[in-house]
């Protein structure tokens, strides 16, 4: 049975099947799983079958099977019209208890866009939420990450059906439950299909909409042999892939602005020249990779860019690097498509980390990203979530950057406290400005 034909069930049925698993892993003990990346470790070899829910939030999200492959995603006219595309996959299965990467999170968001008037029950077709994917195939997950892994992953969920939750070692921690592999795939799935009609949408429109893939487990830490820091897949990574071999777009900038280096990322495209990964982050952080000076290597040398932030940059500090760093390394670079790995955790409020970004930085680089991309690749960019666990802050974000997509003006000012902010350590930022754009030769 292969991922398509798994998720062909009636959302009735995963529904309920959902519930009572839910319940199941809810009532057990958590228990250790020795991950080490190799299919040896798991003892069972038992396919998966139709049980495992993919998708019970209370969207109606159809998945495709084999039967369906003819089906596409948003009509023409819509996407003609749309200034956002979005996805939301919830994964309401995958969660832990107390944990901050929690199931909480991408509802947290929808409400928001519903309660401040952002969804196409407002908006009309300026909104579009895309109804239909297919979930990630194995080719796709395969081509950044290593066989073994997806494999063993998929095989993990035995045993996670029967502990109910597992934790892989060394990690972050990284959990798992009975339905990881299959939402993991969901949210993969999400972030190509937004490609699919963000590609599609500029071949019609002089304005393409952004897409937001509202997505969960986010994906930057995940290497290439197992998952890591929350992360199961690289969303990001695995949507970049396919736009090279589905559409062609050669040259894929990717924005990381996640409070955490984007890790995962980084090495997947390490010594490619054709992916360009630039990410912003706080100086020593999890995971303590994404130093100044790792720039790529071999032909990828130079294709990467890693700037670590000092604690307490704020709004001053990103302004100034995405006028001073991010803009002038896109126009250099020349992509076909610009992707981000959009993570909240940079708040102010944040509870993980030490920056002091505020809804308006993310308003400004919603705005300042979306217009990068109509200048140098006919509008084609996508934005997947990853960090953000304080929950109010996290919506509040994203509604904000849903607001810088809409051409809507900011409502930052409702929603930050200035009296929340410290004074930001500006000469430390413009050293460590100074010496990235002479690393880099902007
Ligand atoms: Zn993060």
């Amino acid at each position: 049975m292969d991922a398509r034909t798994m998720f062909s069930a009636s959302s009735t049925v995963r529904n309920v099947v959902l519930r009572s698993s839910y319940q199941v892993f809810m009532s057990k003990q958590c228990v250790m799983f020795e991950f080490h990346g190799s299919s040896e470790v798991f003892l069972n070899h038992v396919r998966l079958k139709n049980r495992y829910p993919s998708k019970v939030y209370r969207h109606s999200v159809h998945c495709f099977n084999d039967s369906e492959k003819n089906s596409k995603g948003p009509s023409t006219t819509q996407i003609n019209n749309a200034k956002v595309i979005y996805s939301v996959a919830p994964a309401m299965g995958h969660n832990k208890e107390l944990h901050p990467e929690c199931n909480a999170r991408v509802p947290a968001i929808v409400d928001a866009l519903e309660k401040m008037e952002l969804t196409s029950k407002f908006r009309g077709t300026e909104v579009v939420e895309l109804q239909s994917w297919k979930p990630a195939s194995m080719e796709d997950v395969t081509s950044v990450h290593a066989k073994p892994y997806v494999s063993g992953l998929e095989k993990a969920m035995v045993e996670a059906t029967d502990k109910g939750l597992i934790l892989v070692e060394g990690t972050g921690p990284t959990y798992a439950t009975a339905t990881t592999f299959n939402e993991s795939l969901l949210a993969a799935g999400a972030g190509i299909s937004l490609v699919d009609s963000v590609v599609a949408a500029s071949k019609l429109s002089h304005d393409t909409p952004v897409g937001f893939a509202l997505i969960r487990p986010p994906g930057h830490h995940a290497v290439p042999k197992g998952p890591m820091g929350f992360c199961v897949f690289g969303n990001v990574a695995i949507a970049a892939r396919h736009a090279q071999r589905a559409h062609g777009l050669q040259r894929v900038f990717i924005i990381d602005f996640d409070v955490h280096h984007g890790n995962g990322t980084n090495d997947a495209f390490y010594d490619d020249p054709d992916i360009f990964f630039l990410s912003t982050h706080q100086d020593g952080s999890y995971p303590g990779t994404g130093k100044i000076h790792q720039v790529g290597q071999g032909a990828g040398e130079g294709a990467t860019l890693n700037l670590p932030l000092p604690g307490g940059s704020g709004d001053m500090a990103m302004r100034a690097v995405f006028e001073e760093v991010i803009a002038p390394c896109a126009q250099r670079f020349k992509p076909d498509i610009i992707l981000v790995s959009a993570g909240y955790d940079g708040h102010v409020l944040d509870p993980l980390a030490s920056l002091q970004f505020t809804t308006a930085t993310y308003y400004m680089l919603a705005s300042s990203i979306k217009q990068l991309a109509k200048d140098l690749c006919d509008g084609r960019c996508v934005f997947f979530l990853e960090g953000g666990y304080n929950l109010s802050s996290l919506s509040n974000s994203v509604a904000d950057s849903f607001r810088a997509f809409l051409g809507d003006p900011s409502m930052a000012s409702e929603f930050d406290n200035p009296a929340f902010l410290f004074e930001e350590p500006s000469r430390k930022v413009k050293d460590a400005i100074q010496k990235i754009k002479h690393i880099h030769s902007l």
